[in-house]
């Protein structure tokens, strides 16, 4: 089924400004606002996106300081893992790329935290390659207008990246553009809860629209919750630890969750996952922010 055309159309006139969209845009700093949109809504992603290209415009700067201060520019996005990832990709492009983000899907793919979705991004947009970019508001298209569905059910990436494909145009620059044009028809128009089908490019053509939009009946993926879990309290903690200057005592942690036993299985969790270094001397401080050497000579020590 053929959407690309009356998709492309709509986006010319309705595509929203984003700074990662203009022409000139770095490759670097699109892999920067993937990375940051991967979890995060645009509008969260808008100021730490500004900020961090000021800070860093190209890797080579991120991959000169510590893991820690891309933590701590990571501020409140979530998920800060991400941070960490960004920060190792800097350094593996720094160091085998020259400093350029590459533009091969199987370079970008070896690149810390960069997953299927991350590497065809950066191709088709940063450099317009011709690549099926899939995301959940281009699965949900893609189920509704050309399979009939009213929902994308959970992921399958071959099959995704497969359905996709054979909707792409010829052209590698008109693909790369279709690929974000039908993702901004995803998020703006065709979305989840309530889909606005009259302002459509392809209602016309859309199966699930013709077959009387029927409800989802398939299996669905689980909704994450956030208030109360862990999730929560490690946000909190790390809140703390971006906020201070140096290293942070422990009762300073203590103070941002009652449940002790929670908190605790938060840090152990977050030193688990890099984003935190536990110091000999019972402080705890982002990574790589104090070197092995100041850990052990400290006058608190
Ligand atoms: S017609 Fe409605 S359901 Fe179909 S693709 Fe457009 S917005 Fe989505």
């Amino acid at each position: 089924m053929e959407i690309a055309e009356p998709v492309l159309d709509w986006y010319g006139e309705h595509a929203r400004d984003l700074p990662w969209r203009r022409r000139g845009t770095s490759a670097w700093a699109v892999l920067v606002s993937e990375m940051m949109l991967q979890q995060t809504p645009v509008a969260r992603v808008l100021p730490a996106y500004e900020a961090w290209l000021e800070r860093w415009p190209a890797p080579a700067g991120l991959a000169a300081e510590p893991a820690g201060e891309a933590v701590r520019m990571w501020g409140r996005l979530g998920y800060p893992r991400r941070a960490l990832r960004l920060h190792e990709a800097a350094v593996t492009i720094t160091e085998r790329h020259r400093g350029v983000v590459p533009a091969d899907v199987a370079e970008l793919l070896a690149l810390p935290g960069v997953g299927a979705y991350t590497a065809r991004a950066v191709a088709a947009f940063a450099y317009g390659r011709r690549h099926p970019v899939v995301d959940t508001n281009v699965r949900r298209v893609v189920a509704r207008a050309v399979q009939g569905q009213g929902d994308a059910g959970p992921p399958a990436t071959a099959r995704d990246l497969a359905a996709v494909e054979a909707l792409l145009p010829v052209e590698p620059a008109r693909a790369a553009r279709f690929g974000v044009a039908v993702m901004e028809l995803g998020a703006l128009v065709c979305t989840a809860r309530a889909p606005r089908c009259g302002l459509c490019p392809v209602r016309d053509r859309c199966r699930w629209r013709a077959a009387g939009s029927p409800p989802y009946d398939g299996p669905v993926r689980p909704v994450q919750t956030f208030a109360g879990t862990d999730r929560q309290v490690r946000g909190l903690l790390m809140a703390v630890l971006r906020a201070a200057d140096g290293p942070v005592e422990a009762p300073a942690l203590a103070a941002v969750w009652a449940d002790g036993t929670q908190r605790g299985r938060a840090l152990d969790g977050l030193v688990a996952d890099g984003l935190v270094d536990p110091l000999p001397d019972g402080r705890f401080a982002l990574p790589g922010s104090v070197a092995p050497a100041a850990q052990l000579t400290h006058p608190h020590g």
